[in-house]
This record gives C-alpha cells, structure tokens and sequence, in this order.
C-alpha cells in the first residue's frame, strides 16, 4: 500500500469514525472499508441487540483490563506501516509495556487479559509472557497473522497474503482463517504451556459476529465458548491533529451511551460475545489524534457508569499504541484506583470470569 492510499483511507475512516474501527484500522485494504460501510449500514441493527442482563444497581462491576499483543501501524512513528505485514512481531517496547501494566494489574489485585498474536512465537525469546502467564494472567487467541475473520476470499484474509499469498495457496478463506486461530493456540502451549483462553477478533464489529454464523461455527468448532468481537459504533469522534481542541461534550456523553450496547450478550449458537467497551486507545489515538487527557477523562466516565449500574467494562488497550501515549500508566492506574475506591461494587477480572457470570445469569433465568 501506497503513502497515497493510506491517506486516503485515513480521511474515509475518519469520515467513517462511527463505525469506530479499532485494531484492524489499517490492516486491510479495500475489504476492510467495504466492511466498515457494511457495518456502519448495520449500526441500524445494533441498537436492538439486548444484553444477556440489563446493568443493575445491586451487581458488582466486572472491569476487565485486556491486552491486544500485537504492532499497529502509525505507532511508534505515525509513518509507520510496516506493522500491517508483521503484526506480531513485537518491538521490545510494546513487550515491556505489556509486562508493567499486568504487573500494576496484579499489584491492585487483580488479573489481566492478553491476546496474542501467534507470529510473536517465532521470536527467539518468549520470557515476558511466561512471565505474564506465571502471574495467573490469561491469554486469549488474537490469530496468528491478526486476520479478518469476516474474509470471504483469500486476498481478503490478511495483508500478508496479498504479498506472498503461497503461505495459503490452495485455501478456501475459511480455511486459511481457522488454520490461523488454531496455529495460534498450539503455539501458545507449545511455548508458553498454557491454554488458550478465548478469542478476540482482529478488528471489531458494531454487530459483534451478529450477521456471520458461519464463523460463530467456526469459533465454537474450534473450542471457543465465548469471543469478544463487538465494538459499539457511535457518533462523533473527528481528528482533533493540530488543534487544541477537546473532544465535544457530545462525544463523551456518546461514549457512557454506548456502554449499554457493550455489555456481555449470547448469540442464538450458544457462543458468548463480551464486547470491547468504548473508547479503545487506538479509536482515541489514532482516529481521533486525541491527547492523553482526553481519553482519560473518557475512562473515567465510562468506568465509573460501568461502576453505578453494576455493568462490565472490557478496557481495550494496545500496549504498541498506548505505551508511547501513556508511558506512565496512567490510564490503568486510573481505572484500577477507581475499582478500588468502589470497594465491594467492583472488581478487576479476566474475561473468563465475565462469561462465567454469563453462563450462571443464563441458567439462572433458565431454571
Ligand atoms: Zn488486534
């Protein structure tokens, strides 16, 4: 891809913001827009997805704390774009960062929730995450080469393959993808030895997997009992690039709206979808150009509605993006004080504890 076309797709994706495309922004090509313009189309849809439980005021929040292991384009360098070929082929920086925020995580006594990208496993040295892993963190699939789940042909798949497409000559789209997802799990127990503990998709989805059974199947056929792959479209993020602008009083009030739209839900096949909760570090950083100030005070109300309405709270951060934003922590340090000033009302859990609490607020209406 051309400096040209990366542009050019960055002012439709700022134009298409309310799709809010999260890690995939600039992973795909033409696919990848198509798919945004097909999703914002589905944002009709959304609004009418129910919660697997309406938030309450009597729940305990469960804030998640997750990790998507992998490089993103226009970090560390906004020229970056190499990133979108090598994903997981993380720099020493994004690792370190990773390994301090499980490290601060674990501190305030709770436990993260990483996702790898199977390609880092071809490193000479996977120390950090045995280390994470030994703290009792979790580790999530994120595929091997941060594939589009959502590909029809292979081309579509990932970048990588439009480049050297006889790594999945002779695959359907399908196949190539569920090869990707699996190739991740084995490698991870190959070389860190411990289970794969759900999926992310690369990339989310205003209507989670909603519209795509066959990869629901897919998921389930795989082992997987839940994934998180939906990212609540809304309203009203611009890139505020050389201005000092805040974002507008509207954008922050969108960003608490779509938190209903953000709590765990179960598709009809049985899968769970615990949703990405707005805003995510590369939605605020990237799309928005947004300063650290900014998205802190976006934390902080989201979290703090998550906290009042005894709801969920999945935070999304790329370690690769965040870290050169927020070298200091500050924005899990904020949301693990703000977990703690909540006492009893709120804990800091992986996701396999909120679909737990799903799967038990399920038979419970059940019985
Ligand atoms: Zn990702």
């Amino acid at each position: 891809m051309n400096d040209s076309t990366s542009v050019s797709r960055r002012g439709f994706l700022a134009s298409a913001a309310r799709t809010s495309a999260i890690c995939a922004t600039g992973t795909y090509a033409a696919s990848e827009l198509t798919a945004l313009a097909r999703a914002a189309a589905q944002n009709a849809t959304d609004a009418k997805q129910q919660p697997a439980a309406s938030p309450a005021q009597n729940k305990k929040a469960l804030i998640a704390i997750t990790l998507d292991l992998e490089m993103a384009r226009n970090f560390p360098n906004w020229e970056d774009t190499h990133w979108d070929y090598e994903k997981g082929n993380l720099n020493e920086a994004a690792k370190a960062y990773a390994v301090d925020v499980c490290g601060r995580v674990k501190a305030h006594g709770g436990v993260a929730h990483t996702f790898v990208v199977g390609r880092v496993f071809e490193q000479e040295n996977v120390d950090w995450l045995k280390g994470i892993a030994n703290d009792g963190h979790s580790i999530g699939n994120h595929t091997y080469d941060h594939v589009n789940v959502m590909a029809k042909r292979p081309k579509e798949v990932q970048l990588r393959f439009g480049r050297a497409p006889w790594l999945i000559e002779g695959k359907t789209a399908q196949e190539a993808i569920r090869e990707n997802i699996s190739m991740t799990s084995r490698a991870l127990k190959q070389r860190v030895g411990v289970d794969v503990k759900g999926f992310r998709t690369p990339g989310g989805f205003p209507n989670g997997l909603g519209d795509r059974p066959d990869v629901q199947q897919l998921l389930l056929g795989l082992g997987f009992k839940w994934a998180s792959a939906k990212y609540p479209a809304f309203e009203g993020i611009r890139d505020l690039h050389g201005t000092s602008d805040w974002p507008s009083d509207e954008v922050y009030r969108n960003i608490v709206a779509a938190q209903v739209r953000a709590q765990p839900f179960v598709y009809p096949s049985g899968l769970i979808d615990i949703p990405m909760s707005p805003i995510s570090d590369l939605n605020a950083f990237r799309l928005g150009r947004w300063q650290l100030p900014y998205f802190l005070k976006a934390i902080k109300l989201a979290v703090s509605w998550a906290i009042e309405n005894g709801a969920v709270y999945d935070f999304l951060l790329h370690p690769s993006c965040l870290g050169v934003i927020d070298p200091k922590c500050e924005t899990v340090e904020l949301i693990c004080d703000l977990v703690a000033q909540a006492k009893e009302r709120a804990a800091i859990v992986d996701l396999e504890t909120i679909a737990a609490s799903v799967r038990t607020e399920q038979a419970a209406k059940a019985s």
